[in-house]
Order: structure tokens, then sequence, then C-alpha cells
């Protein structure tokens, strides 16, 4: 017998409001199929009004803000760089890009983002043997704003330029300003699974327009000014296309309401499991807009009876998608023998995370019915479990 399955829900799909065909059409009619042209103009504009910086560059990806971000501050090959480890690995990928070192910094427990003390003693340690980072590339994980302050003090002392990785924290908030505006450069992304999305894409903000002008000139593959073909430097192909810049405007037009869903889903989720002692939601840091871009939880295997690891493969039986919170880089066989710096002395914050942390599909277009679905199955799940113990 073949048991229908419920539709699938997805961790974080797409969310279209509809009004992106009219941009897109807008660019068939005037046949600005090309990259470059009055979408990627208007995107650009409208996000940078939006966050409150200067100006921004659409790109072809997060990624690719990243890397320019990096080559804008003059990182070379033996620099190091300084990078949180709770991250998705896009975050660090650019750094061997440019054959430089990172070296990672821990989280701590109130934002699950960079740890202060963990990035102090790695600055005690480096300014000691005589070297400083190029650059501190700082994560917004899961939609909440790191500790901004903090951070940018202790980088401010060394003279040390950060760059915001806000791939996850579009519309989210730091005392009332937006996340991505701290740094020197804050990066976006567009991917399929971000709060919003032009199905890929990025970008790449600050207040330093010229910085963002050699940008520009170095996603068009670093042309000269000549009627011929003329090259003096390295460039990239990285620049957005005016179909998805078209699709990102629509997009921006209704961010504060995909916020608003994110975090009313988050909501729904804390009061269905607010009892159940074994769960603690990824907290709000007091002063910020978390944009709950994930409703993420750790889950205590000795109270609960189950680790995240089951509690997913539970919810795939019900053809729900749920994962685990990133692996720490300092983790990844690919970053093996990397320098490592941990929240404490003997203790690894995101260590913890990575091993009891758990992702609940949070997507803004959810239905409750399906919120509902992925609530019963998480408590059946701990329910056996706690009496099977
Ligand atoms: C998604 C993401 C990126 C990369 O963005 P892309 O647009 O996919 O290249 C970088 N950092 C973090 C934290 C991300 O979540």
């Amino acid at each position: 017998m073949i048991v229908p399955q419920l539709p699938r829900i997805f961790l974080s799909p797409p969310h279209m409001s509809g009004r992106e065909q009219n941009y897109i059409n807008a660019a068939f009619e005037t046949n600005w199929i090309a990259p470059l042209g009055p979408n990627v103009d208007g995107f650009e504009k409208e996000l940078a009004a939006y966050v409150g910086v200067k100006g921004a560059a659409a790109l072809s990806s997060g990624t690719a803000a990243i890397h320019l971000a990096l080559q804008l501050l003059d990182v070379q090959a033996r620099d190091r760089v300084f990078c949180s480890t709770l991250t998705f690995v896009a975050s660090a990928n650019p750094i061997v890009y440019e054959g430089a070192e990172p070296i990672f910094i821990d989280s701590e427990p109130k934002t699950w983002n960079m740890s202060p003390d963990a990035l102090e003693r790695a600055f005690i340690d480096a300014e000691q043997e005589g070297w400083l980072p190029k650059a501190v590339i700082v994560v917004n994980l899961y939609g909440q704003s790191a500790k901004m302050d903090e951070l940018l003090a202790i980088c401010d002392r060394y003279g040390v330029p950060v760059i915001e990785d806000a791939a996850e924290s579009l519309g989210a908030e730091y005392k009332g300003k937006k996340s991505g505006t701290f740094g020197k450069f804050g990066v976006f992304s567009f991917n399929g699974n971000k709060i919003i999305t032009t199905s890929g894409g990025g970008m790449l903000v600050s207040n330093d327009k010229e910085a963002l002008h050699k940008a520009r000139f170095l996603a068009t593959q670093a042309r000269d000014p000549a009627p011929h073909y003329q090259h003096s430097e390295v460039g990239y192909n990285y620049r957005m296309s005016n179909i998805l810049a078209g699709v990102g405007r629509a997009q921006l037009e209704v961010l504060d309401e995909r916020v608003a869903a994110r975090r009313a889903i988050f909501k729904h989720y804390m009061e269905a499991f607010g009892e159940i002692d074994g769960f603690e939601f990824m907290p709000e840091l007091k002063g910020t807009l978390h944009n709950r871009w994930l409703t993420t939880l750790t889950v205590d295997r000795e109270k609960l009876g189950v680790s995240p690891i089951e509690l997913i493969e539970a919810l795939a039986e019900e053809n729900i998608e749920a994962r685990p919170v990133w692996k720490p880089l300092h983790l990844q066989p690919l970053f093996e023998g990397t320098a490592y710096y941990s929240h404490g002395e003997g203790r690894s914050v995101s260590d913890e995370l990575f091993k009891n942390g758990l992702c609940l599909p949070s997507g803004s277009n959810m239905t409750e019915e399906q919120q509902q679905r992925v609530i019963d199955k998480v408590k059946e799940t701990v329910k056996v479990k706690a009496g099977s113990l």
C-alpha cells in the first residue's frame, strides 16, 4: 500500500509577493536583459535607503560580496583574517580565495555570535606576536545581530576594519540601527533560502562610495576606461542581472512583512514548546530586533530523552525538513589545523550549540496548519522518547 505523503514543509523556501513579475516585465519590454540596467540601479538605491547607508553594489551572490570586501581591504596571500566560527562556510571561503589565513573566533551564549572575550584574546596574542589581522568578519547568525558595541570597540582599538556578514540578518536591528551597517562593509545574500530572495544574488553596502565604485569596477572584469578592452587588474564577473534585481526590488517592498511573519512563527513555536523543560530558544539580545530568519533552539537530551538528530529524523518521516545548527568552521575538515579561540578557557560555545542545536521550518509562507504539523510531531516525539526512558 502506498501511504500518501503530506506536502513537504521546507526549512526556508522562497516566498514571492506576486509583484516581481511587474519588474521582470519592465526589463523585458525595454530589453534590459543584460546584467546591469534600471532594476539594478533601483535595487541598490532602495536597499541602501532601507538599511540607511550611503550606497550598495548589487552582486551575483553574498559570497562575491564578501570576496570583494576582502579585496577592498587589501587582504592578500598570507594575511590573517579573524572570522566567526559558527556560520556557513561561505563566510570564510573568500579568505581562502585570497590565499589568506582564517582564524576562527567562538560564539558567546547571549547572541550565539562572535564572543568579545575570545576576540580580545585573539588580538592580544596577535599583538604579542607582532602582527594584526587585516579584517574581522562578524556574522549575524540566523538573524540575530552580534554584540556590535563590544566587538567594534575591540576592533577600533586595534584599528582593524570589520566586515559584517549580514546574509541572514537583513531587516534585523541593533539598538535601532539596521543590521549590516556597522562595519566598514556589510554583506547581504538573496539566495533562495534567505528572508528575501532573487533566486541567487548578494549586496555589498558601505558608507564609502569610492570603495563601492571600486567594487563595481572589480565586479565587471576590471575594465579600464578605454574604447578597446584594456585591463590592468584582475577582475571578476560578479554583477547581478537586471532581471534578478527586479525580483529583488519587489521582494524588498515586502521585507518588513516577511520579518513580521517569521517572528510570528517563532512566537507560535515558543508558545507551543514554552512549557517543555529541556528546549531553549535562541535568545534575542536586549536592544536588538531578531528577524527570526530561522527558529532555532537547543535540545537537552538528558531532560527530553531525544537528540536533535532524532528529532530531525522524526520530522523527516512526516516530510518535514529540519536541520542541525551550522557545524562550526573550526570543526570542518576543510579547515583542519586552523587556529581557533574559544569563548572561555576549556569552553567552546559553538561546539555546544552544534551538538544541541536544532533549526525548525520557518518560511514566511508557512500556513498555521503546517506550523501545527511541526509542533505536533515534535511534541509526539519528545513524549514517546521521554516515556521510553
Ligand atoms: C547564505 C550565506 C552566505 C552566502 O551567501 P550566498 O548568496 O549564498 O553566496 C554567507 N554567509 C552566511 C552567514 C550565509 O548564511
